[in-house]
């Protein structure tokens, strides 16, 4: 049985994948994959163990419906139509709380990166900027005590949340579809609605899947009722907000500023005028870009690929209804 790897990964995780009996072929090039390229790869393999966000849809699945299992090596699924896979009964996995530290870390560095102007204060620097000592000028603001709103306060909101609560004793509120008993608990989390998430936060951070309800659903009309000192950070997905509106809203004194691990598209053009505010912060999507969370991430989507060629049912499986279905059949 053989397995394609859609981007360079670690040696000892194709090391773990023959060891298992799977011939192992990968992605030599130093770039992402085109749809057709992929397409082609996998007309030679049984599993496909796909790291990246090349669109897995109808298109795709018409084409590879021989695939026995897709491994994602993302916690994130939206580019994968789920229907269409579990239409040719493609069980597809995920790789879920491996990357929920290291992502909230990313969230928590750019909370305090924007609170305090940093990447603008280095930029400065570098342009020769660094005069005289100011007491007035350059000023930030502080977390301390401040209240901290979660969109999608799930395993990466969480963590977010008792990282603020204990380094700055931030108040937690939280907007879901349900409530979470565990996060009440855990961090004394209030839920709130929609609305009251958008007028409370002093720092709103968005983790939420991008889906038909979320998408975009940060714009003008959202921004103008946060509060003018308002933080907003987005690691989960870049549709989740629309960017031109969040500039118009910093610019207009609606919001304090952003920080930005995702962006639409990716990558972000240098010349984007939301890297010109001494209020934004943005990195290139590195959300779970430690060694050691890509190490475990790795090797949790050959877990279950691993299990795929046993025939035995992926851990961390998504469309749970293929195996629903063949139990039936
Ligand atoms: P998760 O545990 O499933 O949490 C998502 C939360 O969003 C859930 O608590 C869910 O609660 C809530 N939610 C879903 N739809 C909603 C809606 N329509 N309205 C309000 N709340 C909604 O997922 P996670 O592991 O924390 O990951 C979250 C997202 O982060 C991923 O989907 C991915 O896109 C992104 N991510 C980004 C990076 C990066 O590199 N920047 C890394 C990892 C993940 P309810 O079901 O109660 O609504």
């Amino acid at each position: 049985m053989k397995v394609f790897i859609s981007r360079k990964i670690f040696g000892p995780i194709i090391d773990f994948l023959e060891g298992n009996g799977l011939e192992v072929i990968v992605n030599e090039h130093h770039r992402k994959l085109t749809q057709e390229e992929l397409i082609e790869h996998c007309q030679e393999v049984n599993f496909l163990l796909n790291i990246g966000h090349i669109p897995l849809d109808g298109y795709f699945f018409e084409r590879c419906a021989h695939l026995n299992g897709i491994a994602l090596a993302s916690v994130g699924y939206d580019h994968v139509d789920l229907t269409q896979a579990s239409r040719f009964n493609i069980p597809v996995s995920n790789t879920p709380e491996v990357l929920s530290k290291a992502t909230a870390d990313i969230a928590f560095l750019l909370m305090q990166a924007v609170a305090r102007k940093a990447f603008y204060m280095g930029r400065l620097i570098e342009r020769g900027g660094w005069k005289d000592f100011e007491f007035i000028n350059n000023l930030g603001v502080e977390l301390e005590g401040k209240t901290l709103g979660i969109y999608g306060l799930g395993r990466i909101g969480l963590e977010l949340a008792r990282k603020a609560k204990v380094a700055f004793n931030m108040n937690i509120i939280y907007y879901n579809r349900h409530v979470s008993p565990l996060a009440e608990e855990m961090v004394g989390a209030r839920y709130v609605d929609f609305e009251a998430l958008l007028a409370e936060s002093d720092v709103l951070s968005v983790h939420t899947n991008l889906s038909p309800e979320t998408a975009y659903r940060f714009n003008m009309d959202s921004f103008k009722k946060m509060k003018s000192s308002a933080i907003f950070i987005n690691t989960a997905r870049g549709k989740i907000h629309v960017e031109k509106d969040l500039y118009n809203a910093i610019l207009q004194g609606e919001i304090w500023g952003a920080g930005l691990d995702v962006t639409d598209p990716e990558p972000m053009q240098a010349t984007n005028p939301l890297l010109q505010l001494p209020t934004v912060c943005v990195l290139p999507h590195i959300g779970s870009a430690t060694i050691e969370t890509r190490t475990k991430m790795s090797l949790m989507a050959a877990h279950n690929i691993v299990a795929a060629s046993k025939g035995e049912p992926m851990a961390q499986v998504i469309n749970k209804e293929v195996y629903n279905k063949s139990n039936q059949q």
